[in-house]
């Protein structure tokens, strides 16, 4: 009883401190958007204008953190600030 109590204060502030972080970028006009490597369990959250990432889904790119691109399955189109833009084979 009390582990479960644990676990569900720490997805609470996990929930809390993302929100947070989605409200910040919303306000800068950035789009909040999960990181798109191959790695089904990250959810890390990159911030990219609304226009930046409209034009890399178009192209049929996909946008992963610096470092979380599988050179196996993907490989790098454009590296920007902290994200770079793959294209998936
Ligand atoms: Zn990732």
């Amino acid at each position: 009883m009390g582990v479960q109590r644990g676990v569900q204060y720490v997805f609470r502030a996990a929930n809390e401190r993302l929100r947070t972080r989605l409200e910040g970028l919303t306000y800068r006009g950035r789009q909040p958007v999960i990181c798109e490597c191959s790695d089904p369990d990250c959810m890390e959250v990159l911030d990219l204008t609304h226009e930046e990432y409209t034009l890399l889904r178009d192209k049929g790119h996909f946008v992963v953190l610096r470092g979380h691109d599988t050179p196996a399955v993907e490989s790098i189109v454009e590296s920007r600030d902290d994200y770079d833009i793959v294209d998936k084979f």
